[in-house]
């Protein structure tokens, strides 16, 4: 672990760094992380809050898991993987203008649903590792770029979306090893993703997102 890159011992109090519009609520007896929004997968609700379930979105299972990601409640967002809206809709929830880039039509297709009641949610069905096909859609100066693509190349992927991000915007990434490759060592890919991520971030904090999400990295980084 190289000096400087805080792990989760050291990350603190998670609650510290929840942004605004996330809250920690119970929903039957138990505490979760959650957003206001309309429903999107069935999870519990309590009159306009609904549970973020860690379990699955490796977002909030970062949140949970200590990191200070340094999201705030209204930034501008980019989402790459978006799926069928599981965590950008939570995203959505708190934050600013939020663009979200998956490349599958079939998720997005029940992505359109969760954008529906979300008028600061703008699906692209575009792929991630072309980032030239949405420039003329997505503003530069973005807050955050939120990661969770499920590819081969994921520090690739965050470097070449590296210049929609404002100079002291924040990279959360999610990095799944068995997308990178399923023979080596989880903790030998992390360390090879992270050294590629270098060249063109500072890695701030990473840490692993078990017991939620099993073989996963998680990294909070800002441009060079
Ligand atoms: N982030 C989602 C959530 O928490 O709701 C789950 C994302 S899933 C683990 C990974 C997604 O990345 C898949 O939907 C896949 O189609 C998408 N993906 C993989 N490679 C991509 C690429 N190059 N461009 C856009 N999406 C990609």
């Amino acid at each position: 672990m190289p000096a400087g890159v805080a792990t989760v011992s050291d990350a603190g109090n998670s609650d510290r760094a929840l942004p605004d519009g996330v809250q920690r609520r119970t929903f039957d007896g138990e505490q979760s992380l959650a957003t206001r929004g309309e429903p999107v997968y069935g999870e519990p609700t309590d009159g306009p809050w609904r549970a973020w379930d860690p379990h699955r979105s490796k977002l909030a299972a970062t949140i949970e898991s200590g990191l200070d990601t340094g999201l705030a409640g209204d930034d501008n967002v980019l989402y790459l993987g978006a799926a069928n809206g599981t965590t950008v809709g939570h995203v959505a929830d708190f934050a600013g203008r939020t663009y979200a880039v998956e490349f599958a039509p079939r998720p997005v297709r029940d992505l359109l649903d969760v954008c529906e009641t979300r008028p600061r949610l703008f699906p692209l069905l575009k792929d991630a590792r072309e980032p030239a096909t949405y420039t003329h859609v997505v503003e530069s100066g973005v807050d955050a770029i939120v990661q969770d693509v499920a590819t081969r190349g994921q520090a690739a992927v965050a470097a070449r979306n590296a210049q929609f991000l404002a100079d002291d915007g924040r990279l959360v990434l999610a990095v799944k090893a068995r997308s990178e490759d399923v023979a080596r060592e989880p903790e030998a890919v992390f360390e090879e993703v992270c050294a590629e991520l270098r060249e063109t971030f500072e890695v701030l904090a990473e840490t692993r997102l078990e017991p939620y999400h099993d073989d996963h990295l998680a990294v909070v980084a800002r441009p060079r």
